[in-house]
Formats: structure tokens, C-alpha cells, sequence
């Protein structure tokens, strides 16, 4: 058994391989096949690596995957699916969801489960439940059809601390307290903190501000997401603003449905991207993205500034989206007349210039737009690149088609029609870089041992049917998808079944009862440090490489185990960082070493423990 013949790793240690199959043959050869389990026959395994398809079974027992090769026999009382011509690959993970509320009302999340989503991320672009702990708990009391992850969002932190005086920068006390807020949310299980700098009210947010909360989710091993201060003309200094975040508080950085979205910045792909592969030399930075060429929002987005009286400001919006036929309102809560109209067909019908009717719009409250504002070869680059995934930006009930038809439409459209992407690089970037990015480690792989989380789809059919007029409408061609082994799609039909789960970002220690498949770490033989750390008393056994730690925090780390030995750790941390960067640089892809002291494990273990920030379980 061949465990990581298709990671993208370049180097793993032979424990860490001994380990894992080890513990793969056991779950092979003990566990019989029972009634509670399903037998996926005859599909193409797109395992959500990135390795191409092959041909095999897939067995679902309880809420894990137990086996993953060709030639299963069904066992008596056994559920089989005939998967024949199908693509059998792990549940697709949304990063980007706004089905905050609607997951309790909602609870079977059909337009999520059809389309092939097995987790949601909600608590997005700033917004997000507070306390995080009670959200969570209201799920487990009420589950959904598919799993509920969280970030804490910046912009309600800064709601509950500062209140309707909020159109300014927070004052140290206000940080302080903020700061208090994102620690507890991590500490009851968010993923990271999100912000929404075009939103109120982290549209006030300063950088300095941002930097301190995001220090917080550092600590605790969170990511920082965020919808960036301007996705128009300024652009790239956002996206450079958002690098700094990363790079000044030492946190990952994601951003949220990467696009360019007003024609003076259409066609600057390779600088947009430039700036993330930069800052990924030297911290770990992704990004999601969805499939369309036009966004929804409100008003308020077409404005960077907020002169809202500013009528040059309105007509130099409206040329940035390349027109007031480009923009459709969707919802206007003031007169729904205007409700699935353009706002040049609005303005004519009233006979007004359309940046007034924008301006009384904006007089009147706000409104709910889509704005068609990307180039369509924009979208595709984006696609392309390895830094990006997918996302929806969606839930379960919203007025963009993405909401429903994100994950059929990559498939049918831009795999199948348009050969942007291969098939198993789709896969990948909607449920192993997911997975990844969200240090989850036993989902959004198809493997033994992972949680089953499955969707079966047929390749040459599938594709979204939502639209701007009917946005709930359900793809083609997403015909089983399990969650936690449950089916909530059966041919292509919700079940109405709710095994979903609330996922907490607890961080475990999980030494050597890791999971069977913990995202892949890089390791180094402690041997090799000793070059860099000769004196030092107790060299750490095995160094580990996760992409989201910083060398210095790392290295303070290993010399932690000889405090009581200054001058060892003087040493250590003399001249550190040039060697083990050295050292590591060919396999790092940024500054992030974890380190695991051999003190801390059994003699007999020939196993590291798992970083300070180690691989999340679900359970
Ligand atoms: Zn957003």
C-alpha cells in the first residue's frame, strides 16, 4: 500500500510511512463489512490529491471510509451503489458560505448537499456568529445535512466593542477587548478571523488594528480570510495590505473569491497573483475563488469612498463596471419594482440619469446588486493558478446562481467544456486544499480512515441550472453524496437525512494516534539539525514542516526543552535561522517550521508528536 504515492510532498520520514500503514492495515483486515455500511462499486477514484483517477471501491462503514480498492464484494445487507463511469471523490468543502442563519432554518442545506458540499465555512467576510461556542453548541443540537466549520468574524467584534461609534480607528482599550473577543471564538473552535474591509464596519478597520487581532488567531493556529479592502481599481494595494497582515502578525493568509472586478484593473491576473506567490516565499497564502463573472453585493461596494452626496463618484462607478447595464438589482426593500431589473432599465423608465436613481437608492437605505464586472479570462486564470481554490460565496437561499450551482458549474463548464483545469486538479482545489487550508485533517481526501464524506458524480453530464432568474435551481449530474456516511443525496434526490456535524478548530496533541491521513507534513531527521544546533543539549528528534509556522517561534520552541541550559540555547539561537533555512529551504515553502522534541515521546516511539498547531480531527 503506497499511502503517499500521489501527495504533492516532496519528503516524508519512513515513521511517519511505517505509522500510517501500520495503522492501514489494520482498519483493512479487521473491520467486516455490516449493515451500516455502503459499497461504492466500480467508480473512478478521484481521491482529492490531485492524483488522476483510478479504478476502485469504495467502503463506507459508520461515518469513516475503510476501504479504498478495486475488487470489493458486497456483503450480505450491504448498501451498493453502482458507480460504473462515475467519479467517486471526497465532499466538496466550501470556504467561503454565508449560510450563517440559514443553516437553522434551513437545516437540510439542499442547494449546498446537491450540488456536492460537505462542509460549510460560515462566519465569513467579517460577519459570523458570536460567541462561536454557542454556535456551535446550537448545532450539535440541531445538525444539519452537511458539516458547519466557523471563523470568528472581525467586523462583529468590532460591533460588540464599539457599538454604532465605529466610523474611526479603535482606540487601544477597544483593541484590547476585541482582541479578548477573537481569543475566546478561537478558543471555542473557530478556524481563523475573517474580515470584510468594504463592509461596515471593517471598512474602518486600520491595518494596525487588523494586524493586532490577527495576532490572536496566530496564536491559536488560525488563518486569517479576508474579503480585501477594494476589489476595483486598487486592487493590488489591497491584496498587498492583506500580505502585510500576514507577514506583520505571522498568520496565514487567505483571501476571500479573489477577482478583479471593474475594467481598469480586467486583465492584471499575473500581477494580482504576483503579489500572493511573493508573500508565499515567505508566509503560507491561498486563496478561493467562484466561478462567475458577475458578484453580488450592495450599493455600498460601488463606492470606495463613502461620499455618498459625491454624484462624480457614482458616474465614475458606473463606468467601472462597465456601465448601469451591468449592474442588476436584485432586492431593493424600499420599492420592489426595481427587484430583477437593470439600472439602466430602472433609470429609463423613470427617465433619470442612472447614477441619480443609484444615488436615491443609496438615500433610501440600499440595495442588493449584481454587478457583471469580471472578464471572463480573468476568471479562468485565476482558476488556474495553484494558490486559488474553489469557493461558492453562496448559502443555501441567496439571489446569485453561485449559491447553488458553484461546484456543478466548475465541474461541467470550466473542467469538462473549457478545460481550464483537469478534472483531479478541480477535485483537488474543492476538497484537499480546503481541507488543508483549514488544517482538517480527515477530511477532503478519499482514503481509509478519513471521515465519509463522499460525493459521486457523473463527469459528463454534471453541470449548474441555477441562474440570476432562478438561483435556487439544482445542477445535473451530482447523483450520491454521503456525509459523515449518511446519504443526503441519493439519486439526486436530499434524503432529508441530517448527519452533519459542528467542526471545532480545537487543536489536538495527537501524537501517535494521529489520524490514518493527517494533511502531509514535511520532516527532517534530527540528525541533520544537529549541523545547525550542535550544542545544543537536547536536539530535537524529527522537524516537521507544516507551511504555517515561523522559524524563529519554531526554534524557541526546540530550544524550550533545555531552559534550564542558557548557553545551549543561547547558541541555538545565535545564529539559527540562515542555517535551518538552509537547511530546509528546498523543501519550505515558506518560513514555518514546526519542531517536536524527542524528549517528549516514548523511547520506543520512533514518532513525533504533532505540531503546537497540530492537524484538527473532527471529533
Ligand atoms: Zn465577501
Amino acid at each position: 500500500m503506497t499511502l503517499n504515492e500521489s501527495s504533492p510532498e516532496p519528503f516524508l520520514s519512513l515513521p511517519f510511512l511505517r505509522l500510517c500503514g501500520a495503522v492501514l492495515l489494520f482498519t483493512a483486515s479487521v473491520r467486516p463489512a455490516t449493515a451500516t455500511s455502503t459499497l461504492i462499486r466500480e467508480g473512478r477514484v478521484i481521491d482529492g490529491t490531485g492524483a488522476p483517477a483510478r479504478l476502485a471501491d469504495v467502503r463506507l462503514e459508520g461515518d469513516r471510509i475503510v476501504s479504498v480498492e478495486p475488487g470489493l464484494r458486497p456483503a450480505a445487507g450491504e448498501k451498493v451503489v453502482e458507480a460504473r463511469g462515475k467519479v467517486v471523490a471526497p465532499g466538496f468543502i466550501d470556504l467561503h458560505n454565508h449560510s450563517d442563519r440559514q443553516i437553522f432554518e434551513m437545516p437540510d442545506a439542499a442547494t449546498q448537499a446537491a450540488q456536492g458540499i460537505t462542509t460549510l465555512v460560515v462566519g465569513v467576510d467579517g460577519g459570523g456568529p458570536l460567541p462561536v461556542g454557542e454556535f456551535l453548541a446550537r448545532l450539535d443540537a440541531a445538525p444539519a445535512a452537511v458539516n458547519v466549520a466557523t471563523m470568528v468574524g472581525e467586523g462583529n467584534v468590532r460591533t460588540k466593542v464599539m457599538g454604532e461609534d465605529f466610523k474611526r480607528p479603535a482606540r487601544p482599550a477597544e483593541i484590547a477587548a476585541m482582541r479578548e473577543l477573537v481569543a475566546q471564538g478561537m478558543d471555542e473552535g473557530a478556524f481563523g478571523l475573517s474580515s470584510g474591509l468594504e463592509y461596515d464596519p471593517g471598512y474602518y478597520s486600520t491595518t494596525d488594528e487588523l494586524v493586532a487581532l490577527a495576532e490572536v488567531a496566530a496564536a491559536r493556529g488560525g488563518f486569517y480570510a479576508t474579503h480585501i479592502r477594494n476589489e476595483a481599481d486598487e486592487t493590488m494595494r489591497a491584496l498587498a495590505e492583506a500580505m502585510e497582515i500576514g507577514w506583520r502578525a505571522h498568520i496565514p493568509v487567505h483571501i476571500s473569491h479573489l477577482k478583479l472586478g471593474t475594467v481598469g484593473v480586467w486583465g492584471r491576473t499575473a500581477e494580482a497573483l504576483r503579489i500572493l506567490h511573493d508573500a508565499a516565499r515567505e508566509n503560507d497564502v491561498t486563496a478561493d475563488w467562484y466561478p462567475y463573472n458577475f458578484w453580488a453585493s450592495t450599493t455600498y461596494v460601488l463606492t470606495p469612498g463613502r461620499d455618498f452626496e459625491d454624484r462624480q463618484t457614482w458616474v465614475r462607478a458606473l463606468h467601472d463596471v462597465g456601465g448601469p447595464e451591468n449592474v442588476l438589482i436584485t432586492h431593493f426593500p424600499k420599492d420592489h419594482s426595481y427587484d430583477g431589473k437593470t439600472l439602466a432599465a430602472v433609470a429609463a423608465s423613470k427617465r433619470q440619469d442612472p447614477a441619480d436613481v443609484l444615488m436615491d437608492i443609496v438615500r433610501r437605505g440600499n440595495a442588493d446588486i449584481l454587478g457583471t464586472s469580471m472578464s471572463e479570462a480573468d476568471v479562468a486564470a485565476f482558476l488556474r493558478d495553484p494558490l486559488v481554490m474553489v469557493s461558492s460565496d453562496g448559502g443555501i437561499e441567496i439571489a446569485h446562481p453561485r449559491g447553488a450551482g458553484t461546484y456543478p458549474r466548475v465541474l461541467g463548464r470550466y473542467v469538462r467544456e473549457q478545460r481550464v483545469v483537469p478534472l483531479a486538479t478541480a477535485i483537488q482545489k474543492m476538497t484537499g486544499m480546503p481541507a488543508r487550508r483549514l488544517r482538517l485533517a480527515d477530511r477532503g481526501v478519499l482514503r481509509p480512515g478519513m471521515k465519509a464524506d463522499v460525493v459521486v458524480f457523473d463527469p459528463r453530464t454534471v453541470i449548474d441550472r441555477s441562474t440570476a432568474a432562478d438561483p435556487q435551481a439544482r445542477p445535473a449530474g451530482i447523483e450520491h453524496v454521503f456525509v459523515n456516511g449518511v446519504a443526503v443525496v441519493e439519486g439526486g434526490r436530499s434524503t432529508g437525512a441530517r448527519p452533519g456535524r459542528a467542526l471545532r478548530s480545537l487543536p489536538r496533541n495527537v501524537g501517535h494516534e494521529q489520524p490514518l491521513d493527517r494533511p502531509a507534513v514535511h520532516e527532517v531527521r534530527g540528525q541533520d539539525l544537529v549541523q545547525v544546533a550542535r550544542p545544543h543539549a537536547r536536539v530535537p528528534d524529527v522537524v516537521r514542516v507544516d507551511g504555517q509556522r515561523d522559524p524563529a517561534a519554531a526554534v524557541l520552541q526546540a530550544a524550550r526543552p533545555a531552559d534550564d541550559d542558557a548557553a545551549a540555547q543561547s547558541t541555538l539561537l545565535d545564529h539559527p535561522l540562515q542555517g535551518i533555512e538552509d537547511l530546509l529551504g528546498p523543501l519550505l515553502p515558506a518560513r514555518s517550521l514546526g519542531i517536536a522534541g524527542r524528549a517528549d515521546v516514548e523511547a520506543d516511539e520512533d514518532v513525533a508528536l504533532g505540531l503546537r498547531h497540530g492537524p484538527i480531527l473532527s471529533e
